[in-house]
């Protein structure tokens, strides 16, 4: 039963009682407009706390305050090569990378560089076919940016992308695709069952543009199927969700897969203006035509 507070009109009670009843607020009850002096210290700091994410424009205020702080206190500045916007990189990761994070968009180092490789190869997306795997959603926007004739993301997982597809047994039909980005997913799956599918769905000519965690010193990729739990799979291959650690051997398993192979790296001039990491790798993987 609402209770008219002191001060307060009844349609301008109604309209506060049609706010809070949305979005699964609490409701409005014969408290309201006594105010927050009898409160004690702990309701008033979660009144507030509530308040401040109910109310989304203090909530903007906040995020763009954060962002300002940032962007004044953060790496080094550079040029992002998706948002095009210059500024300070923030560290990020665990443990966290210097440089990592653009201020402006989000996008990370390896997303800078393939926001490179687009810059240095402006008909690599035009009127093409592409299919994202995990979209990235500052890559995805340089992507959509960069005039695919159709675009659509995919996901494992529902609900985060266009589509719902698994990278081991996509449900496209052979030769539909002409550009797949699979950045960070081949550590994550059954890779040879992967590649096989990427060849498979890419039309002649057509290309996979894959990036993974990669340990050039080693011959061999490091792979034990004797890791089992999250704990193991995060100390033995960096990430609790990732399967191994690739090696030089990456190449031969493209290759086996029948995509050749076109590296690209950036230079160290490159490195320093976009903030990227020195000799990380783009495999841009062919289907022969
Ligand atoms: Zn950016």
């Amino acid at each position: 039963m609402l209770t008219i507070a002191s001060g307060m009109s009844e349609r301008a009670q109604r309209l506060a009682n049609a706010c809070e009843s949305r979005d699964g607020a609490m409701p409005l009850d014969s408290e309201v407009g006594v105010g927050t002096a009898r409160k004690g210290a702990r309701q008033r700091l979660w009144a507030f706390a509530t308040a401040v994410v109910r109310n989304r424009p203090r909530v903007r205020s906040f995020i763009d305050v954060a962002r300002f702080l940032a962007r004044s206190t953060g790496g080094d500045v550079g040029s992002c090569t998706l948002c095009g916007k210059t500024g300070r990189f923030l560290p990020m990761g665990s443990p966290p990378r210097p440089n990592a994070a653009c201020s402006h968009c989000g996008g990370l180092e390896r997303h800078r560089l393939f926001g490179l490789y687009l810059r240095q190869h402006p008909g690599f997306i035009a009127r093409r076919l592409v299919l994202h795997f995990a979209p990235e959603r500052p890559v995805a926007k340089a992507v959509r940016e960069a005039g695919p004739e159709l675009y659509r993301s995919a996901d494992i997982e529902v609900g985060r992308a266009d589509l719902q597809l698994s990278l081991e047994k996509i449900d496209l039909p052979d030769e539909s695709v002409d550009v797949v980005i699979a950045s960070h997913i081949l550590e994550h799956v059954d890779d040879k069952l992967a590649l096989t599918e990427l060849r498979r769905i890419l039309a002649p000519g057509g290309h996979a543009v894959i990036m993974v965690p990669i340990v050039e010193g080693w011959d061999s990729t490091y792979e034990n199927s004797a890791v089992t739990t999250n704990a193991e799979r995060t100390r033995h291959f960096g990430q609790r969700d990732h399967v191994r650690m690739y090696g030089r051997d990456l190449r031969e398993r493209i290759a086996a897969a029948g995509l050749d192979l076109v590296e690209f790296t950036a230079t160290a001039q490159e490195c320093l203006a976009h903030g990227l990491l020195r000799g990380e790798k783009i495999f841009v993987s062919t289907k022969p035509a």
